[in-house]
């Protein structure tokens, strides 16, 4: 099976604007950016694109979750989705969570390399 290639590995497309909840994340299809509220929707995302505020909001505000919205196919998955959760979330807010992710990893790490007592136990290996 052919193995799907991350498009953005390195987030590059994602600015902090006002963390740690908002982003400003680079339009797929234009020179702009969006605005991206990840607490927004009780955690699904919020963001200000044409593919979020004409597909998949106006499902949130019927207060359709991302799997009723999926179970009655009202939203589908997409190639930039991982789990049905994402359904109801455009690329940009996708990217967005991604970004959070891994800056909240990488400042535990550092956290951690300050403070070795405190550091997590190596995982077991097989
Ligand atoms: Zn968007």
């Amino acid at each position: 099976m052919p193995r799907r290639r991350l498009r953005s590995p390195t987030y590059a497309d994602v600015t902090p604007y006002e963390p740690p909840f908002r982003f400003m994340v680079r339009s797929r299809s234009g020179p702009g950016k969006h605005l991206v509220d990840i607490a927004d929707f009780d955690g699904n995302g919020a963001c200000g694109c044409t593919d979020f505020q004409v597909n998949l909001a106006p499902l949130l505000h019927r207060g359709l979750s991302a799997q009723d919205a999926f179970a009655a196919d009202l939203a589908d998955l997409r190639d930039y989705h991982i789990f049905e959760e994402d359904c109801l979330r455009c690329w940009h807010i996708c990217q967005a969570r991604g970004f959070s992710l891994a800056l909240a990893i990488e400042k535990e790490l550092s956290t951690q390399k300050k403070n070795p007592a405190a550091a997590r136990k190596p995982a077991p290996r097989a």
